[in-house]
Protein backbone atom coordinates (compact mmCIF):
# COMPACT_ATOMS: atom_id res chain seq x y z
CA UNK A 1 0.00 0.00 0.00
CA UNK A 2 1.01 3.52 -0.37
CA UNK A 3 1.29 5.74 2.38
CA UNK A 4 -1.96 7.60 1.65
CA UNK A 5 -4.01 5.16 0.63
CA UNK A 6 -5.96 2.34 2.33
CA UNK A 7 -5.73 -0.36 -0.23
CA UNK A 8 -3.32 0.72 -3.10
CA UNK A 9 -0.22 2.25 -3.74
CA UNK A 10 -0.19 5.80 -4.53
CA UNK A 11 0.63 6.20 -8.30
CA UNK A 12 0.79 10.27 -9.36
CA UNK A 13 -1.27 11.28 -12.48
CA UNK A 14 -0.16 14.72 -12.32
CA UNK A 15 3.53 16.26 -10.94
CA UNK A 16 3.75 19.21 -8.86
CA UNK A 17 4.54 22.53 -10.35
CA UNK A 18 5.37 25.53 -8.28
CA UNK A 19 3.10 28.26 -8.94
CA UNK A 20 0.31 26.46 -11.29
CA UNK A 21 0.10 23.22 -9.21
CA UNK A 22 1.31 23.41 -5.95
CA UNK A 23 0.51 20.11 -4.64
CA UNK A 24 0.27 16.46 -6.47
CA UNK A 25 -2.21 14.59 -8.25
CA UNK A 26 -2.56 10.64 -6.89
CA UNK A 27 -4.52 7.87 -7.79
CA UNK A 28 -4.51 4.14 -6.69
CA UNK A 29 -2.40 1.93 -8.61
CA UNK A 30 -4.49 -1.37 -9.16
CA UNK A 31 -3.73 -4.26 -11.52
CA UNK A 32 -1.66 -3.86 -14.48
CA UNK A 33 -1.69 -0.04 -13.26
CA UNK A 34 -5.59 0.26 -13.64
CA UNK A 35 -6.35 3.72 -11.62
CA UNK A 36 -8.54 2.66 -8.65
CA UNK A 37 -10.68 4.54 -6.01
CA UNK A 38 -9.75 4.16 -2.20
CA UNK A 39 -9.90 5.82 1.02
CA UNK A 40 -7.43 8.25 1.79
CA UNK A 41 -5.43 7.83 4.68
CA UNK A 42 -3.03 10.62 7.24
CA UNK A 43 0.25 11.08 6.15
CA UNK A 44 1.75 11.40 9.46
CA UNK A 45 0.19 11.69 13.41
CA UNK A 46 -1.16 15.16 13.80
CA UNK A 47 -3.77 17.27 14.35
CA UNK A 48 -7.24 18.11 11.92
CA UNK A 49 -6.75 21.85 11.50
CA UNK A 50 -9.38 22.55 8.80
CA UNK A 51 -12.25 20.70 7.15
CA UNK A 52 -14.78 21.08 4.90
CA UNK A 53 -17.29 18.04 4.67
CA UNK A 54 -20.44 19.52 2.60
CA UNK A 55 -18.95 20.71 -0.64
CA UNK A 56 -21.20 18.68 -3.11
CA UNK A 57 -20.28 20.28 -6.66
CA UNK A 58 -17.76 19.81 -9.12
CA UNK A 59 -16.13 23.03 -10.69
CA UNK A 60 -15.10 23.83 -13.82
CA UNK A 61 -12.83 27.04 -12.71
CA UNK A 62 -11.89 28.20 -9.47
CA UNK A 63 -9.06 26.98 -6.91
CA UNK A 64 -11.62 25.30 -4.77
CA UNK A 65 -10.33 22.46 -2.79
CA UNK A 66 -14.03 21.08 -2.93
CA UNK A 67 -14.34 18.64 0.53
CA UNK A 68 -10.85 18.93 2.21
CA UNK A 69 -9.12 18.00 5.24
CA UNK A 70 -5.52 19.93 6.61
CA UNK A 71 -3.63 18.57 9.45
CA UNK A 72 -0.36 20.18 11.26
CA UNK A 73 2.02 17.63 12.35
CA UNK A 74 4.20 17.74 15.40
CA UNK A 75 7.31 19.39 13.49
CA UNK A 76 5.36 21.98 12.32
CA UNK A 77 4.27 21.28 8.98
CA UNK A 78 0.61 20.56 7.06
CA UNK A 79 -0.54 18.12 5.07
CA UNK A 80 -3.86 18.80 2.79
CA UNK A 81 -5.90 16.10 1.24
CA UNK A 82 -8.45 17.93 -1.40
CA UNK A 83 -11.57 16.85 -3.40
CA UNK A 84 -13.06 14.32 -1.31
CA UNK A 85 -15.97 12.55 -2.23
CA UNK A 86 -19.43 14.37 -0.65
CA UNK A 87 -19.97 12.74 2.63
CA UNK A 88 -16.63 11.03 3.26
CA UNK A 89 -14.74 13.06 5.46
CA UNK A 90 -14.50 11.20 8.95
CA UNK A 91 -12.33 13.42 10.85
CA UNK A 92 -13.23 16.91 12.11
CA UNK A 93 -11.23 20.13 13.51
CA UNK A 94 -9.12 19.06 16.78
CA UNK A 95 -9.50 15.32 15.96
CA UNK A 96 -5.58 13.63 16.60
CA UNK A 97 -4.83 11.48 14.39
CA UNK A 98 -2.74 8.84 13.73
CA UNK A 99 -0.58 7.45 10.28
CA UNK A 100 -2.35 5.04 8.09
CA UNK A 101 -6.15 6.53 9.89
CA UNK A 102 -8.34 6.96 6.77
CA UNK A 103 -9.94 10.33 6.70
CA UNK A 104 -11.86 10.26 4.10
CA UNK A 105 -13.00 8.57 0.43
CA UNK A 106 -11.36 9.84 -3.07
CA UNK A 107 -13.91 12.19 -4.73
CA UNK A 108 -14.22 14.76 -7.71
CA UNK A 109 -15.39 17.87 -5.43
CA UNK A 110 -14.07 20.94 -5.75
CA UNK A 111 -12.02 21.93 -9.21
CA UNK A 112 -11.44 18.79 -10.29
CA UNK A 113 -11.40 17.20 -13.15
CA UNK A 114 -11.83 13.21 -12.07
CA UNK A 115 -11.94 11.73 -8.78
CA UNK A 116 -8.43 11.95 -7.41
CA UNK A 117 -6.47 12.80 -4.39
CA UNK A 118 -4.35 16.36 -4.71
CA UNK A 119 -1.95 16.65 -1.61
CA UNK A 120 -0.19 19.36 -0.80
CA UNK A 121 2.94 19.79 2.00
CA UNK A 122 3.21 22.99 3.94
CA UNK A 123 6.56 23.95 6.19
CA UNK A 124 5.75 25.90 9.50
CA UNK A 125 5.07 28.98 7.65
CA UNK A 126 2.04 27.91 5.75
CA UNK A 127 4.06 28.04 2.40
CA UNK A 128 3.49 25.17 0.41
CA UNK A 129 6.36 22.71 -0.91
CA UNK A 130 7.20 20.07 -3.35
CA UNK A 131 5.47 17.06 -1.55
CA UNK A 132 6.82 14.69 -4.21
CA UNK A 133 10.07 13.60 -1.34
CA UNK A 134 7.32 13.09 1.23
CA UNK A 135 5.21 10.88 -0.64
CA UNK A 136 6.36 7.71 1.04
CA UNK A 137 8.09 9.23 3.44
CA UNK A 138 8.90 10.87 7.11
CA UNK A 139 8.44 14.57 7.07
CA UNK A 140 11.71 16.33 8.43
CA UNK A 141 12.10 16.33 12.19
CA UNK A 142 9.39 13.83 12.18
CA UNK A 143 9.44 10.21 13.24
CA UNK A 144 9.31 8.26 16.17
CA UNK A 145 8.60 5.18 14.41
CA UNK A 146 11.08 2.70 12.11
CA UNK A 147 11.05 4.14 8.60
CA UNK A 148 10.98 0.37 7.61
CA UNK A 149 8.18 1.33 4.83
CA UNK A 150 9.59 4.63 3.70
CA UNK A 151 11.14 4.76 0.12
CA UNK A 152 14.33 6.04 0.99
CA UNK A 153 14.99 2.83 3.12
CA UNK A 154 14.84 0.75 -0.20
CA UNK A 155 17.82 2.10 -1.54
CA UNK A 156 19.68 0.77 1.78
CA UNK A 157 19.73 -2.69 2.90
CA UNK A 158 19.37 -1.31 6.91
CA UNK A 159 17.07 -0.06 8.22
CA UNK A 160 16.83 4.23 9.03
CA UNK A 161 15.70 6.11 12.21
CA UNK A 162 14.75 10.10 11.34
CA UNK A 163 15.95 12.41 14.61
CA UNK A 164 13.62 14.45 15.87
CA UNK A 165 13.12 17.21 18.89
CA UNK A 166 14.77 15.74 21.62
CA UNK A 167 16.57 12.91 20.85
CA UNK A 168 19.72 12.09 21.91
CA UNK A 169 21.87 8.57 20.72
CA UNK A 170 21.45 7.29 23.88
CA UNK A 171 17.58 7.61 23.68
CA UNK A 172 17.56 6.45 20.64
CA UNK A 173 19.93 3.20 21.45
CA UNK A 174 17.47 2.58 24.13
CA UNK A 175 14.25 2.66 22.42
CA UNK A 176 15.96 0.51 19.22
CA UNK A 177 18.49 -1.65 19.97
CA UNK A 178 17.01 -2.17 23.75
CA UNK A 179 20.31 -0.85 25.83
CA UNK A 180 21.20 2.60 25.38
CA UNK A 181 24.69 2.48 25.63
CA UNK A 182 24.72 0.59 22.54
CA UNK A 183 25.00 4.40 21.18
CA UNK A 184 28.39 4.03 20.32
CA UNK A 185 27.21 1.14 17.64
CA UNK A 186 24.86 4.06 16.37
CA UNK A 187 27.89 6.23 15.77
CA UNK A 188 30.41 3.93 14.31
CA UNK A 189 27.79 2.49 11.90
CA UNK A 190 27.01 6.08 11.07
CA UNK A 191 30.41 7.30 11.09
CA UNK A 192 30.06 9.78 13.58
CA UNK A 193 32.63 11.79 15.33
CA UNK A 194 30.76 13.47 18.00
CA UNK A 195 27.82 12.48 19.76
CA UNK A 196 25.74 15.48 18.16
CA UNK A 197 22.81 14.86 16.15
CA UNK A 198 20.41 17.08 13.96
CA UNK A 199 16.43 16.85 13.67
CA UNK A 200 15.83 15.17 10.25
CA UNK A 201 19.05 13.58 10.22
CA UNK A 202 18.63 10.08 9.44
CA UNK A 203 20.76 7.38 11.14
CA UNK A 204 20.68 3.96 10.45
CA UNK A 205 19.86 1.30 12.89
CA UNK A 206 21.41 -1.86 11.96
CA UNK A 207 24.21 -3.49 9.77
CA UNK A 208 23.50 -5.66 6.65
CA UNK A 209 24.84 -8.33 8.79
CA UNK A 210 22.36 -7.93 11.68
CA UNK A 211 19.84 -7.93 8.90
CA UNK A 212 20.63 -11.14 7.18
CA UNK A 213 21.01 -12.93 10.64
CA UNK A 214 17.67 -11.99 11.70
CA UNK A 215 16.11 -12.71 8.55
CA UNK A 216 17.24 -16.21 8.16
CA UNK A 217 14.14 -17.68 9.75
CA UNK A 218 12.47 -18.57 6.05
CA UNK A 219 12.74 -21.33 3.72
CA UNK A 220 13.28 -19.06 0.81
CA UNK A 221 16.49 -19.95 0.28
CA UNK A 222 17.64 -16.35 -0.60
CA UNK A 223 20.63 -15.18 0.38
CA UNK A 224 20.42 -11.29 -0.10
CA UNK A 225 19.77 -9.13 2.46
CA UNK A 226 15.94 -8.83 2.82
CA UNK A 227 14.26 -7.37 5.47
CA UNK A 228 10.92 -7.02 6.96
CA UNK A 229 10.40 -10.63 6.12
CA UNK A 230 6.66 -12.15 6.70
CA UNK A 231 5.33 -15.19 6.99
CA UNK A 232 4.82 -17.00 3.57
CA UNK A 233 1.93 -19.07 4.75
CA UNK A 234 -1.12 -18.43 3.87
CA UNK A 235 -4.48 -20.14 4.62
CA UNK A 236 -2.72 -22.89 4.69
CA UNK A 237 -0.69 -22.59 1.64
CA UNK A 238 3.37 -22.83 1.48
CA UNK A 239 3.95 -19.71 -0.78
CA UNK A 240 8.21 -20.65 0.02
CA UNK A 241 7.39 -23.04 -2.90
CA UNK A 242 6.57 -20.58 -5.29
CA UNK A 243 8.33 -17.11 -3.91
CA UNK A 244 11.51 -16.11 -3.34
CA UNK A 245 11.53 -12.54 -2.52
CA UNK A 246 15.54 -11.97 -3.77
CA UNK A 247 14.87 -14.13 -6.84
CA UNK A 248 11.58 -11.82 -7.59
CA UNK A 249 13.05 -8.32 -6.76
CA UNK A 250 15.89 -9.49 -9.43
CA UNK A 251 14.11 -10.52 -11.78
CA UNK A 252 11.97 -7.69 -12.09
CA UNK A 253 13.72 -4.01 -12.33
CA UNK A 254 10.07 -2.16 -11.65
CA UNK A 255 9.65 -4.41 -8.66
CA UNK A 256 13.41 -3.24 -7.04
CA UNK A 257 12.75 0.26 -7.87
CA UNK A 258 9.21 0.54 -6.36
CA UNK A 259 9.88 -2.44 -3.44
CA UNK A 260 13.86 -2.66 -2.78
CA UNK A 261 14.59 -5.35 -0.74
CA UNK A 262 11.45 -5.31 1.42
CA UNK A 263 10.14 -8.88 1.49
CA UNK A 264 6.74 -8.05 2.88
CA UNK A 265 5.97 -5.96 0.55
CA UNK A 266 7.36 -7.94 -2.46
CA UNK A 267 4.96 -10.84 -1.02
CA UNK A 268 2.39 -8.86 -0.52
CA UNK A 269 2.69 -7.74 -4.71
CA UNK A 270 3.38 -11.21 -5.59
CA UNK A 271 0.11 -12.64 -4.00
CA UNK A 272 -1.82 -9.57 -5.12
CA UNK A 273 -0.38 -8.85 -8.61
CA UNK A 274 1.95 -11.07 -9.32
CA UNK A 275 0.65 -14.60 -9.29
CA UNK A 276 -2.12 -12.86 -12.04
CA UNK A 277 0.84 -11.56 -14.46
CA UNK A 278 2.08 -14.63 -14.59
CA UNK A 279 5.57 -13.72 -12.57
CA UNK A 280 8.07 -16.17 -11.88
CA UNK A 281 9.11 -15.76 -8.28
CA UNK A 282 11.76 -18.60 -7.77
CA UNK A 283 13.99 -20.07 -10.06
CA UNK A 284 12.25 -23.62 -9.05
CA UNK A 285 9.16 -22.37 -10.92
CA UNK A 286 7.74 -21.41 -14.13
CA UNK A 287 4.07 -21.02 -14.18
CA UNK A 288 3.87 -20.27 -17.91
CA UNK A 289 5.70 -24.18 -18.22
CA UNK A 290 3.63 -25.81 -15.73
CA UNK A 291 0.13 -24.43 -17.89
CA UNK A 292 1.63 -25.53 -21.09
CA UNK A 293 2.65 -28.77 -19.75
CA UNK A 294 -0.65 -30.19 -18.08
CA UNK A 295 -3.98 -30.74 -19.75
CA UNK A 296 -5.53 -31.78 -16.92
CA UNK A 297 -4.47 -28.21 -15.25
CA UNK A 298 -5.67 -26.14 -18.17
CA UNK A 299 -9.06 -27.98 -18.42
CA UNK A 300 -9.46 -26.81 -14.64
CA UNK A 301 -8.24 -23.76 -14.25
CA UNK A 302 -8.21 -21.65 -17.97
CA UNK A 303 -6.48 -18.40 -17.28
CA UNK A 304 -7.04 -18.06 -13.95
CA UNK A 305 -3.08 -17.86 -13.22
CA UNK A 306 -2.87 -18.01 -9.15
CA UNK A 307 -4.71 -21.58 -9.00
CA UNK A 308 -1.70 -22.71 -10.74
CA UNK A 309 0.61 -21.55 -7.99
CA UNK A 310 -1.62 -22.93 -5.36
CA UNK A 311 -2.36 -26.16 -7.55
CA UNK A 312 1.53 -26.61 -7.53
CA UNK A 313 2.25 -25.98 -3.23
CA UNK A 314 -0.93 -28.22 -2.62
CA UNK A 315 -0.21 -31.22 -5.24
CA UNK A 316 2.24 -30.32 -7.69
CA UNK A 317 5.36 -30.29 -5.90
CA UNK A 318 4.49 -33.91 -4.31
CA UNK A 319 3.86 -35.19 -7.90
CA UNK A 320 7.14 -34.06 -8.95
CA UNK A 321 5.49 -32.47 -11.85
CA UNK A 322 7.39 -30.31 -14.27
CA UNK A 323 8.01 -26.80 -13.12
CA UNK A 324 10.56 -25.13 -15.42
ZN1 LIG B 1 -3.90 18.76 -7.83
Amino acid sequence: MGRLFKNYDNKITQAYKPGTHNGIDLVGKGNNNVSCLDYITAHSDGTVVETVKNYTTTDKTGSSYGNYVKIQHSNGYYTLYAHMKHGSVTVSVGDKVTQGQAIGYMGNTGHSFGAHLHFEVRNESNTKIDPTPYIDANLPGISGTINSTSASSDKESVRTYTVQKGDTLWGIAEKYLGNGSRYTEIKQLNGLTSDTINIGQVLKLYSNADIQSSGSNTASGSTAAMKNIPSYVKNGLNYALVFDPAYYMNKYNDLKQAFGNDAAKLFNHFLTYGMKESRQAISTFNVTVYKSTYEDLRKAFGNDMPSYYKHYIQYGHKENRKTT
